[in-house]
């Protein structure tokens, strides 16, 4: 253990997570690439908070000449916060035209929970049997993703997310459909039989947490108007999702085809400046409003708007979203390739410049195969051995992660591509070894 890693733990505690075996300290970062405290370089192929890449100068400057001029908290008037609330908001559809500012992910969740639950009136959430959307009280209440101690609510009902290319592989789009609206529909009436009633259901447009699973069109809507009939609001949770990380449109939610009533995000927003918001309708904030004081000292003071709008300023004059777009599309047609080569790989997860492959113990294709986590974690520790970031996910810790900051160029593209055939490569000669050996 380093000297860093025990003063860490003696200070910090050791239940914070770190990555890798041999856990890495970086000292600065610029565009898609690190650099560690020996001078060693490294490709960044995993953080979605350095949306428009690390240190961006325009996001810096913008950080550093607000911070020179005026930072205040929130109850004072500011021209630069009210531009970028009209910025951000003309990125959405025209029925969600207000916004308000917090300072993370987890506290717009929680907010968005307020917000839903005064509404309908009732406290009842369903949320995804393996998920992640934060660390408040009322979020560990609905965590089923990671470890919490509270356990559940008893107004939560969780469901099964399809997956297509995972555990739903081979069957029929159509009956994956109906089994899994059949089981909302289950989970709404056991939530109203047992007086909990349905304020709404929450998810990550990406469902990510769960490992990029590819739902079958129609689940997401289809779950949408279901809560809607019971009294309930739907809230997309666009934290991994937003700010054009799919490639296909600015907001994760547009690919499923509906309109939330709440959106809420953060990690990307401020470029790795804390700044979350929660996204709503009017008539949905004049409801809330006039019975909150809803005061946020920090979220949304004018150097986290700086921040928020220069990340807006280079995701549009950079064209990252296209971008995304076109580097996704190389990176996931190399994964297919890669799979035929190394069959204990699945298909490409996920959407835009965020990638999920399943690792099994077996050819992919295989009815007996069994995701593989200690091969996952091999393929993740090679591939830092390479000076390349990625990480896993998933119920069984089994789906590679894959999440450049948009701002990654092709020659990145294809150094962080011959990094991993050749980690797959490597990892694959240990196959036949005894799988405790991973
Ligand atoms: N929602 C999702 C989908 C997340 O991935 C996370 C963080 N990983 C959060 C919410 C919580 O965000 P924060 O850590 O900024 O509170």
């Amino acid at each position: 253990m380093t000297d860093l890693m025990t003063r860490r733990f003696d200070t910090l505690g050791p239940y914070s997570p770190l990555f890798y075996d041999r856990p890495i300290e970086f000292v600065r970062a610029e565009g898609v690439w690190l650099t560690d405290v020996n001078g060693d370089r490294y490709l960044d192929g995993y953080n979605n908070v350095p949306h428009v890449g690390h240190a961006h100068p325009r996001v810096v400057a913008a950080i550093a000449e607000q911070a020179a001029t005026l930072n205040i908290h929130t109850r004072y008037l500011n021209d630069r916060v009210v531009d970028y609330a009209e910025r951000l908001l003309a990125t959405f559809d025209d029925a969600i035209d207000r916004i308000v500012f917090t300072n993370s992910g987890s506290e717009s969740n929680d907010l968005a929970f307020r917000i839903a639950t005064q509404h309908s009136g009732a406290p009842g959430i369903l949320i995804s049997d393996f998920s992640y959307h934060g660390h408040t009280q009322a979020l560990a209440r609905v965590t089923t993703g990671l470890r919490a101690h509270e356990g559940l609510g008893g107004h939560v009902r969780t469901l099964r997310v399809p997956d297509l290319d995972g555990q739903d592989r081979g069957l029929p789009a159509d009956a994956v459909l109906a089994a899994a609206l059949r089981e909302a529909d289950e989970a709404i009436a056991a939530l109203q039989a047992d007086g909990h009633g349905v304020a709404a259901v929450l998810f990550d447009s990406l469902f990510s947490t769960e490992g990029l699973n590819r739902v079958p069109s129609g689940f997401v809507s289809g779950l949408a108007d279901r809560v809607r009939r019971a009294g309930g609001l739907v809230i997309a949770d666009e934290v991994q999702s937003g700010f054009g990380r799919t490639g296909r449109s600015f907001w994760g939610h547009g690919n499923h085809g509906i309109v939330p009533d709440l959106v809420t995000m953060g990690k990307p927003m401020g470029n790795g400046h804390p700044l979350g918001g929660v996204a709503l309708p009017a008539a949905l904030l004049d409801e809330f409003g006039p019975r909150n004081m809803y005061f946020n000292t920090f979220g949304g003071n004018p150097v986290s708007a700086a921040a928020g709008l220069a990340v807006l300023d280079v995701l549009r004059d950079e064209r990252l979203v296209e971008r995304a777009h076109a580097n996704g599309r190389v990176i996931r047609d190399a994964l297919a390739a890669l799979g035929s080569e190394h069959p204990w790989i699945g298909v490409p997860k996920g959407d835009g410049l965020f990638f999920g492959v399943e690792v099994y113990d077996r050819p992919a294709a295989a009815a007996d195969a069994l995701p593989d986590p200690a091969r996952t974690k091999a393929v993740v520790e090679a591939m830092r051995d390479r000076h390349v970031l990625i990480s896993r996910i998933g119920r069984h810790d089994s789906v590679l992660k894959m999440r450049p900051p948009l701002a990654i160029e092709p020659p990145d593209v294809h150094l962080l591509l011959a990094a991993f055939s050749d980690a797959l490569t490597e990892v694959e000669g240990r196959a036949n070894a005894p799988i405790s050996a991973f």
